[in-house]
């Protein structure tokens, strides 16, 4: 059965890379009819961020793909906290150091920053490992009685994988199909410290055997540790997951990965939901406004599409559609516009009600209160939103409608000629004789007076739109008439030609 897992390091907010990760993982177990569990890789205690954990699960929740079975749900392979799995490691370290596979090191950091330094200086890659060391240093090349006497004299140690020499591995990658790696130019990574705590990789391995782990799907930027962890399933005994090492997101402008840097320069966010620390916020996604099925949307296309052009998925297809061999090796540039873009399309399927409610939560913020009844919110709603990508920008497209004109649009008000002032009292009476206030009645009234005195259409409706917003746009004027409401109506065109 297919049984993936996202398994994000609790050192901050999550990035929107690390969002992309999880959703291809959610897609690829509901394609699937598999799990798609959530484990929480803490064993590095020097980064541990507090409050990273629950943010990560609010976003995943937020976002629609949360995990159904992690810490508190469903938890048959738990606990999926590393720290509380601690005592589970060490034996397979052990296990290792027996067969062969691992060994112990007591290497200073200085002396590890020497070699690293001396090489560097003649311009060479410091490559740690078994045989390397004896070369560097016959110091280190010591016995089992040494090792078990400084060890039981409490020096510092760490276990280091044994990496094989003079191999060539061809390893499998889902997306990137055949790779091979030379294992002559693979570090000895560090498996175990003395403080009791694994390292990534050990916890890692392990954890995926342990939870029965049937594919790896996570960024790029794993794909240097592919070797190691597929020696380590070798060294084991056990069989390896299938990997799928996900493209990078670039910039939108320029190369490279895309950074936090790039968002705060062009003003978008690179989280899904606002980040607040002593430093200052980081905003999110979600803060901006953003509806979560259009972040779900714009993250599936970014290193993925089902082949044709089609561009707005719901959740539920492209669970259907996702397939990873579909996902592109090369880079995904990302297009803060073009997620604009989605957002737009998301709101237009919103509900209008809901959007109006929305909606008058910022009408008070910015006006001190709404005289606009409910279903009168929800008509002005369904007459500005075609024009906006986010509700916050809603106030801005329709205030005339809460609060008269304070000035004119210049250029709009050069149509304003020498007859307007009499043409607009003409209409005033007109409107006043209107009994049932509907924007139909009054286009028809409005229309047959204009027809009936030869007057044209141009020289009535541009200075009543002017009058009523301030500037020539909005949507169709006799709906704006009546929802503005005839005493306002009159109100704003007596104070226009006053
Ligand atoms: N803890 C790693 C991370 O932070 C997990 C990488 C993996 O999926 O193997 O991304």
């Amino acid at each position: 059965p297919v049984r993936v897992r996202f398994a994000p390091s609790p050192t901050g907010p999550l990035h929107i890379g690390g969002v992309r990760t999880a959703l291809f993982n959610y897609l690829f177990a509901k394609k699937h009819n598999g799990t798609f569990y959530l484990r929480i890789e803490d064993t590095d205690q020097n980064r541990f961020v507090p409050g990273a954990e629950e943010y990560i699960m609010e976003a995943l929740e937020w976002l629609g793909i949360a995990p159904s079975e992690t810490i508190g749900k469903n938890e048959k392979f738990g606990p999926y906290r590393q720290s509380e799995r601690k005592h589970l490691y060490k034996q397979y370290a052990d296990q290792l150091i027996a067969s062969g596979n691992a060994y112990y090191a007591f290497d200073t950091t200085e002396s590890l920053d020497f070699h690293r330094k001396q090489h560097e200086e003649q311009g060479k890659t410091f490559i740690y490992n078994w045989h390397n060391r004896e070369k560097l240093d016959t110091s280190l090349v010591i016995s089992n009685e040494e090792t078990e006497k400084r060890i039981v004299a409490g020096e510092a140690y760490v276990i280091r994988f044994k990496t094989p020499v003079n191999e060539i591995l061809e390893l499998k990658d889902i997306i990137r199909g055949d790779i091979k790696f030379d294992t002559n130019l693979l570090d000895d990574k560090v498996l175990f410290k003395s403080d009791g705590m694994p390292t990534y990789h050990l916890a890692n391995i392990v954890d995926d055997h342990l939870m029965e782990t049937s594919h790896v799907i996570r960024g790029e930027e794993w794909l240097p540790s592919l070797p190691l962890h597929y020696l380590l399933y070798r060294s084991f005994g056990w069989d390896a997951p299938e990997f799928a090492h996900l493209p990078l997101i670039l910039k939108p402008i320029g190369n490279g990965k895309l950074s936090k840097r790039d968002g705060d320069k062009m003003g978008f966010p690179v989280f899904p939901l606002e980040w607040k620390t002593d430093e200052g916020i980081s905003s999110g996604y979600r803060e901006n406004g953003f509806f979560p099925e259009a972040v779900v949307n714009f993250l599936a296309l970014l290193g993925w599409n089902d082949g044709t052009d089609q561009e707005l998925f719901s959740l539920e297809e492209l669970a259907e559609k996702f397939d990873l061999n579909r996902v592109h090796k090369a880079g995904a540039k990302f297009d803060p516009e073009k997620n604009k873009w989605f957002n737009h399309q998301y709101l237009q399927k919103q509900s209008d009600e809901s959007l109006a409610e929305a909606f008058e939560k910022n009408v008070i913020e910015k006006n001190g209160k709404c005289d606009f009844s409910f279903v009168e919110m929800t008509k002005i709603t369904s007459l500005i939103k075609e024009r906006a990508n986010f509700v916050s920008e809603f106030w801005d497209l329709a205030d005339y409608f809460f609060v008269a004109p304070k000035s004119y649009d210049e250029k709009a008000a050069k149509n304003w000629k020498e007859e307007t002032p009499g043409l607009m009292q003409q209409l005033i009476t007109v409107l006043t004789s209107i009994d049932d206030f509907t924007s139909v009645t009054i286009e028809t009234i409005v229309k047959d007076w204009m027809t009936q005195n030869e007057i044209g259409m141009g020289k009535v409706m541009q200075p009543f739109r002017l009058s009523l917003v301030g500037a020539l746009k909005g949507p169709h004027l006799f709906d704006i008439v009546e929802l503005i409401g005839k005493e306002e109506t009159i109100k704003r065109l007596e104070k226009a030609i006053a």
